[in-house]
């Protein structure tokens, strides 16, 4: 589970949450209690390169028949 970093606002303190990623925009409450808190950039190490999804190429073979509208 990703780990998200919050600061209060109200007394200024920072603080660590282990939440799913679907909540991290979620409030956070600090732990004196308060709800004025902002979240600060993630310290969760994702690691390695964002490659492994790149786009593929569009599959158009030889004839690029299908591009031009000719197969309707
Ligand atoms: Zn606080």
């Amino acid at each position: 589970m990703p780990r998200y970093e919050y600061r209060c606002r109200s007394c200024g303190d920072t603080f660590e949450l282990n939440r799913p990623m679907a909540e991290s925009g979620d409030p956070a409450v600090c732990p004196a209690g308060h709800g004025d808190t902002v979240k600060l950039l993630s310290t969760v190490a994702v690691g390695g390169s964002a490659s492994a999804s790149a786009p593929a190429p569009p599959s158009g073979g030889g004839g690029g028949c299908c591009g031009g509208g000719c197969c309707g």
